[in-house]
């Protein structure tokens, strides 16, 4: 059992306390490792180190400087690549091949943000009065709290440490109770490359301790992703201290499959769309919704892709799916599941866990599409974050915008149709922050990503992201002798 530490100002600590909590192995179902909870005492430290690195170190190191290290941290993150994707596999279950591209998506993402590094800057304001002299500059925030969940940590990690670091902010993460392991190894990445102690600090532990960070008064912006219950308790938190947040949290998105659409390709979109990551990604496109024509040979077709997927060791190549992240969230989609049946959805295939399929260990959820759904239930409108399907037929476009927009959440959305003018009036009445069009779930460093409705407030990803990260500050000076 490996014993972790968490990184305080460039130093591996234990938390005040000594207390230690298990990380499970969700295929094994086996406790692996042990992780620090962090006291409250701990999290002062960490922001008070943060605050220090910020006024003495960071805030006086060029952007070519925080640049090159940068790099240095994305060379050593691919090079390290393997084993820690089979580290965040041991610890959340997905499947290898996924596990490695997030660790190699993280690289790209240090790198794309590190060309930023020495390219903010402000503006020179043409003023009415020509003895006026008006600029403006772009300043790093300060101490940023980040906060991540358990199904990307360190892909969802990069989205914010990237460009929070290239902006020239000290920071204090805080991975999710469920999955804190690779985050941690990560720290000793981040030392191995150099950068000063105290720019970047983790400490570990459940809520209570991402609580104690975004109630202290030394940060200066809450960045987090996870599920919109807590994102609203952030919100509430970060108002008494009056700072911004960044919220990437939970989304219901719809997928919307005209039958004009190239069927093989709008079918693999679908699929992957909600079945990557176990379903465990906020993007999951979990409404499908079929226009009348092709429903009967979507669902079908959608049947067969489910009968085809294979259940086991997430570290084999050849499984498709691992197991669900941790019990709490497994008994969490078993129990929405037998929610949806029992207010009148069918489940058309799957709704069983591993063992009932026969497998021996691991919180499996078997791949499951719900049919007879309607707009009121359960199944249709909450989140499951887990391997669930939905499908509902639709007559015409404005149906479809309805239905899709009828959602308290607004992440994303995805268009299946040849017809390109109806693309882009669709994708121009989407009540979301993503669009694809005639493909899903795909990201990348330069496209901003982000949601509205509950489904959050603000941009990671891409140049928009960098802004959240800095504040505009004017000076004005007066040129008369
Ligand atoms: P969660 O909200 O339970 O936890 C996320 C993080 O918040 C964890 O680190 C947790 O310890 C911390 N936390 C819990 N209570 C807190 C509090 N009171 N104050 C401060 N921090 C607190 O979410 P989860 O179960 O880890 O992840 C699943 C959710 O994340 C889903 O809803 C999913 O949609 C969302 N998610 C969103 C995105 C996105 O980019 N929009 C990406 C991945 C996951």
């Amino acid at each position: 059992m490996k014993e972790y530490r968490m990184l305080i100002n460039g130093q591996w600590v234990d938390s005040a306390s000594g207390e230690r909590f298990p990380s499970y192995n969700p295929y094994t179902e086996e406790a692996w490792a042990t992780i620090p909870q962090a006291a409250e005492s701990d999290v002062d430290r960490a922001v008070q180190a943060a605050r220090e690195a910020y006024r003495t170190v960071w805030s006086k190191t060029n952007g070519l400087e925080r640049a090159r290290l940068m790099m240095k941290l994305a060379d050593l993150l691919e090079a390290e690549a393997e084993r820690l994707a089979e580290l965040e596999t041991a610890d959340n279950g997905k499947v290898i091949r996924e596990s490695l591209k997030n660790m190699k998506q993280a690289a790209r993402y240090y790198r794309f943000f590190a060309g930023y590094a020495d390219k903010i800057y402000g503006e020179v304001i043409p003023m009415d009065q020509t003895h006026l002299f008006d600029y403006t500059m772009r300043e790093p925030i300060g101490t940023v709290a980040l906060i991540t969940p358990w199904n990307s940590p360190i892909s969802i990690l990069a989205n914010k440490l990237a460009p929070a670091l290239a902006a020239g902010n000290t920071v204090v993460i805080k991975p999710s109770e469920h999955a804190s392991v690779t985050t941690l190894e990560f720290g000793e990445l981040v030392r191995k490359a150099g950068f000063p102690d105290g720019v970047v600090n983790i400490v570990t532990g459940d809520g209570t301790v991402g609580n104690f960070l975004t109630r202290h008064p030394g940060i200066g912006k809450i960045s987090f992703t996870g599920g919109s219950a807590t994102g609203k308790i952030i919100a509430r938190n970060a108002s008494e201290n009056l700072i911004p947040c960044l919220l990437e949290l939970g989304g219901k998105s719809p997928n919307i499959i005209f039958a004009d659409a190239d069927l093989d390709k709008a079918l693999a979109g679908a699929f992957a769309g909600v079945f990557g990551g176990a379903g465990q990604t906020c993007i999951a496109g979990s409404r499908l919704l079929v226009q009348r024509p092709v429903y009967e040979q979507v669902v079908e077709r959608m049947m067969e892709r489910i009968r085809a997927v294979r259940l086991g060791n997430p570290m084999d190549p050849a499984t498709d799916m691992g197991p669900l992240a941790n019990k709490p969230h497994y008994e969490r989609v078993l129990s929405m599941i037998r929610t949806g049946e029992a207010e009148g959805a069918t489940v058309a295939i799957g709704g069983k866990t591993g063992y009932e399929r026969g497998l021996e260990k691991g919180w499996f959820v078997e791949p499951t599409l719900f049919v007879d759904v309607n707009q009121r239930m359960t199944i249709a409108r909450e989140e499951v974050f887990g391997p669930v399907l939905c499908i509902l037929p639709f007559d015409d476009e404005e149906e479809a915008v309805a239905m899709a927009n009828d959602s308290k959440y607004g992440l994303a959305s995805g268009i299946w149709t040849r017809d390109i003018s109806r693309a882009h009036r669709i994708a121009r009445r989407m009540e979301c922050g993503q669009v694809w069009v005639n493909t899903y779930r795909i990201n990348a460093a330069q496209v901003p990503f982000g949601g509205v409705k509950q489904s959050g407030y603000g941009r990671e990803r891409g140049m928009h992201t960098l802004m959240e990260y800095t504040v505009v500050k004017n000076v004005m000076v007066d040129l008369s002798v």
